[in-house]
Order: C-alpha cells, then sequence, then structure tokens
C-alpha cells in the first residue's frame, strides 16, 4: 500500500459503510413485482439487485439501446459500421457501487483499464498534471501544492486560507447550510488565488459537473472536491472499459438481469404513472401497460419532471415530489460531443485523456484510438485516429455541428499538429440532460424515497447524503431504492459503501 494511503487510513480516509446491507431473506419471501423506468445506470443498478432476490422486475428503456448518458450505440459511416458512444467517461476508483454493479459481469472488472495520467491543456500556461500525484489526502494536497506549477509560496500566503477551510470541511449537513446560496464561482473567488491557479486547478474540475461556477452551488463544489480529491484513498485515478459500452457493460448486464428472470423492454417511453390498489401502474406512450408493486424511476431530471406532469393522480398520491418539480426538473446547461474520425494521427506523446482549460467550448480531448479496441482496429487499417472532444457547459441554442467545429479549431490551438488531420467523419450531439445544481436547491432535491409509499427516485441529480456525484451517484442511488424495496418485502439488502463522510477539518471549524 502507498504510503500516502496509509497515512490517510490512520485519518480515516478509507472506504467506509453507509448500509452494511443484510438483515433479511436471500429470495423475497412472497411474489414481488416492480418497474424501473429508465435503463441508465441507475435503473439497471436498481434492477439488479432487485432481480437478484427474486424480485421479478421489468425495466422500461425509452430508447432503443439502454446505457442512457452512457449509451453506445452502431453508427453506419462510409467505410463500415462503428459503435459510438454518449461520450468518454472515468470510471473512478472510489465507485464502489458502480464497481460493484460491474463487477458482476466481470468480477475481476478486466475490462476497465487504468488511464495513465490526467493532463490539463491550456493555450496560456503548461500542461498541469494531475494524475501522477500521491493517491491519498492529506498527501496529495500537499503535493500539489508544492508540485504545480501554477501555485508559488507567495501565491499561498496571498491566499484567503480561512476563505479555502470549507474545501477541506466538507459536511453532509454542515456544507449545504453554510454555503449552498452561494455560487461556486464567488467561492473560487474568494480564495484569492491567481488567475493561473484558479483557470488550471479549478475551473476544470467544476466545468466536469455540467454547470457553469456562475450556477452552480459553492456547497456542491465542495462536496465534489471532497468525493474525488480530498477524502478518498484512490485519488484522482480512473479506468475505462477497453471496448465500447454497449459491448462491455449494457450487453452483459442484460443477460444478468434476464437470467435472473427480468425483463428489459428498449424503445418503451413511460408516459404516465398511477396508484392502484396493491401498488401502481406505469402507462407507455404505446399504450402498453405495465401493474406492480413498486416502482423506480430512474430517469433524467428533465423526463422525471415530464412524467411527474403526465401523471395528474401524483398530486394527490406523492404531493411532495410534484411540488418539487418545478426547481429539479430544468437541467444544467446543455453539453456537447463530437466524434471526429481523421485522416492521420496527433503527436504519440499525447494523452489518452487530457481536460482543457479556458478554451470558449472544449473541456476535454480523448483520443479514442488509443482507449478501445474498435476503433483502435479502425485507426491501423486507415492510418486515421477517432477524436472525441467534449463541452460540459455550453452556450445554448448552438447547433451541433457549429458546436464541434468550435471545438475542433480550439482544438488545434493546443495541439498545432490536428489542424492538419482531414476529417472523414463527424458524429455530433448536443443534449441537456444533466441535474442542474443551482444555489440554494439543496432543500428542495428530492432524495430516493418519495412520499408515496412504493415509488422510489434514482439518478445522479437524486439526494444522498453521503458523498458521491455522476455514475456513482447513479449506481447508488439504484441501489439504495432496491434495498427499500427489499427491506418492505422481507429480503436482505445490498452493502452501500462510500468514501471518508467528512472533509479532514470538518470538526475542527
Ligand atoms: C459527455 C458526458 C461525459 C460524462 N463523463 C463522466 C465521467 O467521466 N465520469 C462520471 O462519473 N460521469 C460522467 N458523466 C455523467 C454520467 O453519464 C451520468 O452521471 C450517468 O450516466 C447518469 O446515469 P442515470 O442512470 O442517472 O441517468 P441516464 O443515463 O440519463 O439514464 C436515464 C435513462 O432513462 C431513460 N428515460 C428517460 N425518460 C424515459 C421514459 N419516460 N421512459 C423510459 N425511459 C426513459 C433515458 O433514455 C435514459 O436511458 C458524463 C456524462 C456525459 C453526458
Amino acid at each position: 500500500m502507498p504510503l500516502s494511503q496509509v497515512v490517510g487510513r490512520l485519518i480515516g480516509v478509507r472506504e467506509h459503510v453507509v448500509d452494511p446491507g443484510g438483515g433479511g431473506a436471500s429470495r423475497v419471501p412472497r411474489p414481488t413485482t416492480a418497474v424501473v423506468v429508465g435503463g441508465g445506470i441507475a435503473g439497471m443498478s436498481a434492477a439488479v439487485v432487485l432481480v437478484e432476490r427474486g424480485v421479478k422486475v421489468t425495466v422500461l428503456e425509452a430508447a432503443p439501446t439502454l446505457g442512457g448518458r452512457l449509451g453506445a450505440w452502431p453508427e453506419a459511416l462510409a467505410d463500415g459500421t462503428q459503435r459510438n458512444e454518449h461520450g468518454f467517461h472515468a470510471v473512478f476508483r472510489q465507485y464502489y457501487n458502480w464497481r460493484s454493479i460491474l463487477r458482476r459481469v466481470d468480477p475481476g472488472l478486466g475490462f476497465l483499464r487504468p488511464v495513465p495520467g490526467y493532463p490539463i491543456l491550456s493555450e496560456q500556461w503548461p500542461t498541469e498534471e494531475f494524475g501522477r500525484l500521491p493517491p491519498a489526502p492529506p498527501t496529495n494536497l500537499l503535493a500539489l501544492l508544492l508540485r504545480s506549477p501554477s501555485l508559488r509560496l507567495a501565491d499561498l500566503r496571498a491566499m484567503d486560507r480561512d476563505a479555502a477551510l470549507p474545501l477541506l470541511s466538507y459536511d453532509p449537513v454542515r456544507t449545504y447550510a453554510e454555503f449552498d446560496r452561494m455560487t461556486a464561482d464567488e467561492l473560487l473567488a474568494s480564495l484569492r488565488l491567481p488567475d493561473r491557479a484558479r483557470a488550471m486547478l479549478f475551473e476544470v474540475f467544476s466545468h466536469s459537473f455540467f454547470n457553469h461556477e456562475a450556477e452552480m452551488s459553492a456547497a456542491e463544489m465542495i462536496a465534489q472536491f471532497h468525493f474525488y480529491l480530498l477524502g478518498n484513498p484512490e485519488g484522482l485515478a480512473f479506468d475505462c472499459p477497453d471496448e465500447d459500452y454497449a459491448t462491455a457493460i449494457w450487453e452483459p448486464l442484460t443477460r444478468h438481469v434476464e437470467k435472473h428472470g427480468g425483463r428489459v423492454v428498449t424503445g418503451v417511453a413511460a408516459a404516465r404513472l398511477d396508484r392502484q390498489p396493491g401498488g401502481w401502474r406505469v402507462t407507455a406512450a404505446d399504450g402498453s401497460s405495465y401493474p406492480a408493486g413498486h416502482v423506480v424511476l430512474a430517469v433524467d431530471p428533465p423526463a422525471l419532471a415530464a412524467l411527474v406532469a403526465g401523471s395528474p393522480g401524483l398530486t394527490a398520491a406523492a404531493p411532495q415530489l410534484v411540488a418539487r418539480m418545478p426547481a429539479f426538473g430544468p437541467p444544467g446547461p446543455p453539453y456537447a460531443v463530437a466524434r471526429y474520425w481523421m485522416d492521420g494521427d496527433v503527436h504519440p506523446d499525447r494523452a489518452v485523456f487530457s481536460g482543457v482549460s479556458r478554451q470558449p467550448t472544449l473541456d476535454s480531448v480523448t483520443l479514442y484510438h488509443r482507449l478501445e479496441h474498435e476503433p483502435r482496429r479502425w485507426a491501423e487499417r486507415t492510418g486515421g485516429s477517432v477524436v472525441e472532444l467534449h463541452a460540459y457547459a455550453c452556450e445554448p441554442d448552438v447547433p451541433a455541428d457549429e458546436l464541434a467545429e468550435r471545438m475542433r479549431v480550439e482544438l488545434t490551438r493546443l495541439w498545432p499538429e490536428a489542424a492538419g488531420l482531414r476529417v472523414r467523419e463527424l458524429r455530433a450531439r448536443v443534449e441537456a440532460r444533466a441535474p442542474a445544481f443551482t444555489p440554494g436547491g439543496h432543500a428542495q432535491r428530492p432524495g430516493v424515497r418519495t412520499d408515496a409509499a412504493g415509488l422510489y427516485l434514482a439518478g445522479d441529480g437524486i439526494r444522498t447524503d453521503f458523498p458521491s456525484a455522476l455514475m456513482e451517484r447513479s449506481a447508488a442511488t439504484g441501489i439504495i431504492a432496491a434495498n427499500h424495496i427489499l427491506r418492505s418485502e422481507g429480503g436482505a439488502a445490498e452493502p452501500v459503501r462510500s468514501i471518508r463522510p467528512r472533509g479532514l477539518l470538518a470538526g475542527r471549524r
């Protein structure tokens, strides 16, 4: 174990048990049915846990393929079919719950390959490397402060250290009580950091949460610093599948659910939810209907708001859920993903994944032909490259192709050789489905339990009282929803884990 992890363990930086699980029968003792609406990470995590305990589960997914924002689908290119994906995803090592679901299809997680390095590129300043820090706090933080060319001793002296304390003092209640009304932008400004440190160390990080700093809660940013950098023993290390997400994750998970008697139905959108004796009825847009004792709504925030609005019976059955939708439903700003199949390659020393600071649109670059098998084979055959560009919080109302072109041009400012690559194919999308973390929104954020018996929520916008985010929050809330159902039916619950629950200095303030 690296020394930093030994030091970290001594001060409680380790995996913590949120729910030990157990407490019931290995299979539910009476016939139990559940409909899970949404076949992304949250919905499939709930489904996996439920079917393993004998619950008869139907998953309804509106899209033709599973995965939601981690989806993958076949794409017809001029020279043959390739899988395209919703975008590069980093599976961080402290994603204990998501990894436990993935272990169902590959116990050794052999399909996840470490992605070395985490460079941040800038046109103005030299590259900053986040990936080669010692894994655990506080050593990683000290190393970052000592090594980073973006922060010198004089900068640390000039910095408002009292203003920085909240970053080290995350507390699941107090942080929100004190900082949820402040914006992330105001918190960063109060640190009095030099512009370079702010851009290279902080802004890239906060952009990754699909919200603009000026519109994002400071409490949420503190929570994410704790989750990704200051409270976990694994550090900013991550892995990625070496195959597309359909092959590596969704097809095997579907087989797992079906093997346990579950049903996965794609291309069917739930349109309405009604209470009925003994449970619920989900009616789909095509008129088909699905009765069940329990329902898990595991859809993205705008879809949840639309489903609630289309279900007039919820006004009486779940008035608090209905009341939360006006604040919860509107998503964060649009994000854009552009996958380019190019003639020629960038320099061999370019990293597989790089974050980007202070370009107007571009936030990250991924070299897929150095990451997944199929793009690798395509590149070997054609001498080309497969480059994916992301913008995590972009200007509204700009068409996807225009955002893609802006990102490509911005890339050439960072990697001049990219200007010489001819575009063979482009698939570009712009969508707005990520949760907004607006200041003051935490109190209204729905949790997994609703005010209606047998109706649960899951997803990356759903509140947890322990550190989690993005894919890991989706998996954790999906498991928690399943646990509520299992406990109510006498089945054993699934363990839920997280990182150190509070910041290193949380007790000192
Ligand atoms: C470009 C990009 C990059 C990302 N990178 C990372 C990363 O590196 N690391 C990380 O942790 N996270 C990352 N994320 C975030 C991550 O993708 C999400 O947190 C996670 O996938 C959300 O899963 P979910 O199940 O909560 O929601 P979703 O994936 O949105 O799933 C909801 C599902 O519900 C379905 N649905 C909606 N309405 C209905 C309906 N009426 N009936 C039936 N089905 C319906 C949708 O089609 C969808 O499949 C990234 C996201 C994007 C967009």
